[in-house]
């Protein structure tokens, strides 16, 4: 089996089962606690905190561990509109966030709030002209992704920080996928919220972290203990946090540029490769050296997604249809949808194909020839 849905989830790299497993096997303390097996515990987690704000040049201070980019927005957005609430209660986002940004974004709204969703082109990127129109004196919360997960467009996210360099809005940016793949300063940026899962980078699941720049000052999501300086409740999960750091030393800047340039390489051949066998295809989205290289959406006019993603599974390749999330729920992405209009035949022909570390040519090559062989077969079917 060839796995090519990296942007669901990622294996976990040897150097970060090592980490997990000496966590596991030997350094079993909580944290919190005054004796010496608490100080090992809480000597990895402060460790882990340095680690992961030298990612994003931040201080480890401004770092709070959380068991994933689910829960890092859904407090990114739930508690800091609560707390901001009578400075206004008008949100921006767009149309192609994560659902664990759109859900916590919908029940606001039911409670009052005003959000807008700024739609995306054919590229999957917002206009700066859409959410110059958007922003006003009520906005107190700005929540969009740096990459997109179906599509691997990139937003404006520099542009936008600098528009709200003198405006009450914080600025909330979902870097899940693009945080393995690039180099970026929240200081320097001026991002306020940032969310981060492990997963997507060869780390564990159940683990990620928001980074909230100092002196932002919201409740916690989860209440109770006093960990993570009273930011976050309940015992950490120090062999996940462990492996987090084991992954995100992994991950240099070099290595992360190495990885951009290896994924447009792979997109690059598959095209060739899809083109050769004559298969009519076309990319959702844009090939470009500054996407998310590492998805790759594309247009197979006539084959089902579903046809398509289950006939390649039992060729042995592991795609998408769209998000993982949304996979098992049949519901069109609302991504593809928000770049062609729901009335594209798009929406039910696209396939995801993500890279990861581990991916080759010839897997690449081996999938092409797979997908020629079953569009064929398929489109054969339609016409007979
Ligand atoms: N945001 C984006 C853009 C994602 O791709 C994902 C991945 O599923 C998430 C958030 C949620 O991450 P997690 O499942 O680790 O909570």
């Amino acid at each position: 089996h060839i796995y090519l849905d990296n942007a669901a989830t990622t294996p976990m790299a040897k150097p970060v089962i090592d980490a997990m497993t000496t966590q596991m096997a030997e350094d079993f303390g909580n944290a919190s606690s005054t004796h010496w097996f608490g100080r090992q515990a809480h000597t990895v987690l402060d460790d882990a905190h340095q680690v992961m704000a030298n990612s994003i040049h931040a201080k480890p201070t401004e770092i709070v561990f959380t068991s994933g980019a689910t829960e890092a927005n859904n407090t990114a957005i739930t508690q800091t509109a609560h707390a901001r609430a009578a400075l206004g209660k008008h949100i921006i986002t767009t149309a192609i966030e994560h659902p664990s940004v759109l859900k916590p974004l919908a029940a606001l709204e039911q409670e009052g709030f005003t959000v807008t969703y700024l739609p995306v082109d054919e590229n999957g990127v917002i206009s700066l002209a859409d959410f110059d129109a958007a922003l006003d004196d009520q906005t107190i919360l700005v929540t969009i992704m740096m990459g997109n997960n179906e599509v691997g467009s990139v937003m404006p996210i520099a542009a936008i920080a600098e528009r709200l360099a003198d405006h009450q809005a914080w600025l909330h940016v979902d870097a899940t996928q693009a945080y393995g793949l690039l180099e970026f300063d929240v200081h320097a940026l001026g991002i306020d919220l940032l969310s981060v899962s492990a997963h997507k980078l060869n780390g564990p699941k159940g683990i990620g972290f928001l980074y909230r720049r100092e002196g932002l000052n919201f409740p916690p999501f989860l209440k109770g203990g006093e960990q993570e300086m009273k930011r976050r409740a309940g015992t950490e999960n120090i062999p996940a946090i462990a492996g987090f750091a084991a992954a995100v030393k992994l991950i240099t800047p070099q290595e992360k540029a190495d990885r951009q340039a290896k994924y447009y390489g792979l997109k690059q051949q598959l095209m060739q490769d899809l083109a050769i066998s004559g298969v009519d295809f076309k990319v959702n989205g844009q090939v470009a050296l500054d996407n998310l290289n590492h998805v790759f959406n594309i247009w197979l006019p006539g084959c089902s997604t579903y046809a398509m993603q289950t006939n390649l599974d039992l060729a042995g390749f592991a795609v998408s249809g769209g998000s993982a999330c949304t996979a098992g729920s049949l519901e069109p992405s609302h991504v593809l949808t928000a770049m062609f209009g729901k009335e594209s035949p798009r929406i039910g022909e696209s396939l995801r194909i993500s890279f990861g570390k581990d991916t080759t040519a010839l897997d690449i090559s081996k999938l092409a020839t797979a997908i020629a062989k079953i569009s064929t077969r398929l489109l054969a079917k339609h016409a007979g």
